[in-house]
């Protein structure tokens, strides 16, 4: 069935903006690494599109919670009513309930947008970055989930544990000025 044009607009208008705060909240956060790297020209972060999920973010960081928190890139998103991303494999459900729920925290909250379609935000503060709902949206989704160091957190270690640990070599040293490496800042 054709879709409403008119749907199509209000989603489309939902992933910009939102997509715009996430970016901006992360502008934001790079402002305060900048004070916390000061002296510092580069600071540590996450190719999403090397990482692998495998899971040691969410364990390695020398800090007691992960700096590695997911973000998500809205303007990629497809609002999936079956979010490969959130649900368990064979959820009994297409529903918020705990069990049918892929993130271990319950960091991911699903919110009615119109039939058939969901939104999906992540609440940073339960985030542990273990990677999960990353590998589910990539397995089947557009991969709009993804991990990434955040800078209000990040203590900028000279020699990061994760990255130590990491088994693909995601880690990489950035530009300190921009220390994000964001899928999707460029779609629309
Ligand atoms: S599944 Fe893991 S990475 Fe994804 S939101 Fe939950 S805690 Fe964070
Ligand atoms: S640099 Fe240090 S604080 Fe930052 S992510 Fe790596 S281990 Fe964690
Ligand atoms: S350690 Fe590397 S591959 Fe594993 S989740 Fe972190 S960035 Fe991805």
């Amino acid at each position: 069935m054709a879709e409403n044009k008119d749907n199509l607009t209000r989603r489309k208008f939902l992933a910009e903006s939102l997509w715009g705060a996430c970016a901006a909240g992360l502008g934001g956060v790079a402002g305060l690494a900048a004070a916390k790297n000061a002296g510092k020209k580069t600071a540590w972060q996450i190719d999403p599109n090397i990482c692998i999920q495998c899971g040691n973010c969410a364990t390695y960081c020398v800090l007691a919670e992960s700096a590695v928190k997911c973000v998500h890139a809205y303007a990629m998103c497809g609002y999936c009513d079956l979010c490969s991303g959130y649900l368990q494999p064979d959820p009994k459900a297409l529903d918020t309930g705990a069990e049918n729920e892929l993130c271990p925290t319950g960091a991911i909250k699903r919110t009615y947008v119109e039939d058939p379609y969901y939104q999906y935000t992540i609440d940073q503060s339960l985030c542990n970055g273990c990677g999960k709902c990353v590998k589910g949206c990539n397995a089947f989704g557009n991969g709009s989930l993804f991990l990434q160091v955040l800078h209000d957190r990040c203590v900028n270690c000279n020699e990061c544990a994760i990255a130590a640990a990491c088994p693909s070599g995601a880690f990489k040293r950035v530009g300190a000025e921009e220390p994000y490496l964001l899928k999707g800042a460029d779609l629309t």
